[in-house]
């Protein structure tokens, strides 16, 4: 627990300024749950290594930077650097996390405020998009207080606001409406910093509406839906529901228990969750996030052998 405890943190950010340090360094740093910051030098010819850093920065955790009047970005390499010229940093992140330069403007500005406090945080988002896929954000509400989880004091996901309070949260109709045409999305995804069962009727009426038109459907949960609702309700995703993706979170009880701050009962639950819900959708996932004290070969184990589900390795930040 030492090592979980010390990635929980003191509350301290930083931020790494013109970030040329290693890829290892800045791992740990996003795991301390700080920011690291590019300027013009991600754009220079000879920064083939830094662009492959950047590849693995987690976008809740970047920041771009002018730094002018230096490290002036190409194609105006060798000139005074101005602040205009911070477009041609956000272009090479775009670039290489596939995203919009809208989307890296919309991040890196909430990053900005989560960081220095500049602007205000951004409305709530009910629907949010992640690559082709829409991400439903059920509820901020949870059955379990897992020790890495921001929930509570940071939930914000790539630029977008998740946190909402319970009287705040919308009905079916308003996710069906903003959601529109499924067939649009690759898939719709029920998924914030929260645990969907929790509100598992309106997961359902809206589950319903998307296979009815047409869409594909996931959901991430804790596993604990029978628990939470009283009952099983993995029959009722027959139909509804054509993936579902579990945090197992580790192999032990102990352990589990002691991320999740459930009771250790809650781990064979989750497991009977997954055995259960194998019968009535299409995939069952479950994965671990890469903390270095799960030991995910014997997560592995649990996962493919014991239970006969796909397994998946998810990085913590
Ligand atoms: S189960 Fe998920 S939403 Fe709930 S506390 Fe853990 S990480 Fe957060």
């Amino acid at each position: 627990m030492d090592i979980i405890q010390s990635y929980c943190g003191t509350g301290l950010k930083a931020q790494f300024h013109c970030y040329n340090g290693s890829l290892d360094d800045a791992l740990e740093f996003m795991k301390m749950n700080h920011f690291i910051s590019f300027t013009g030098n991600i754009t220079f010819k000879k920064s083939d290594g830094l662009r492959d850093i950047l590849k693995h920065i987690d976008l809740n955790h970047i920041m771009l930077e002018t730094d002018s009047p230096f490290m002036t970005p190409v194609p105006y390499r060798g000139k005074r650097n101005e602040p205009s010229y911070v477009k041609y940093v956000a272009q090479q992140i775009a670039e290489i996390h596939k995203l919009s330069l809208e989307d890296v403007g919309r991040i890196t500005s909430l990053n900005a405020f989560r960081f220095f406090g500049i602007g205000n945080a951004p409305k709530t988002s009910f629907t949010y998009l992640l690559e082709n896929s829409l991400y439903i954000n059920v509820t901020n509400r949870c059955n379990a207080d897992c020790t890495f989880c921001r929930r509570k004091e940071d939930p914000f996901l790539r630029g977008y606001n998740l946190g909402m309070k319970k009287s705040e949260e919308p009905t079916a109709e308003v996710y069906i409406s903003e959601i529109g045409d499924p067939k649009k999305y690759d898939e719709i995804v029920f998924c914030g910093y929260g645990e969907p069962t929790i509100r598992w009727d309106v997961v359902r009426e809206v589950a319903k509406y998307v296979k009815a038109n047409g869409g594909k459907t996931r959901m991430n949960t804790n596993g604990h839906g029978n628990i939470i609702n009283k009952k099983d309700i993995t029959p009722e995703m027959k139909d509804i529901i054509d993936v579902i993706s579990i945090s197992l979170n580790s192999y032990d009880p102990k352990q589990y228990a002691e991320l999740m701050q459930v009771s250790e009962t809650h781990f064979d639950e989750m497991k009977n969750f997954a055995r259960l819900a194998k019968q009535c959708v299409n995939k069952v996932v479950m994965s671990v996030v890469s903390l270095d004290e799960v030991e995910i070969e014997k997560s592995r184990k649990v996962v493919e052998d014991e239970i006969g589900v796909e397994f998946r390795i998810r990085t913590y930040f």
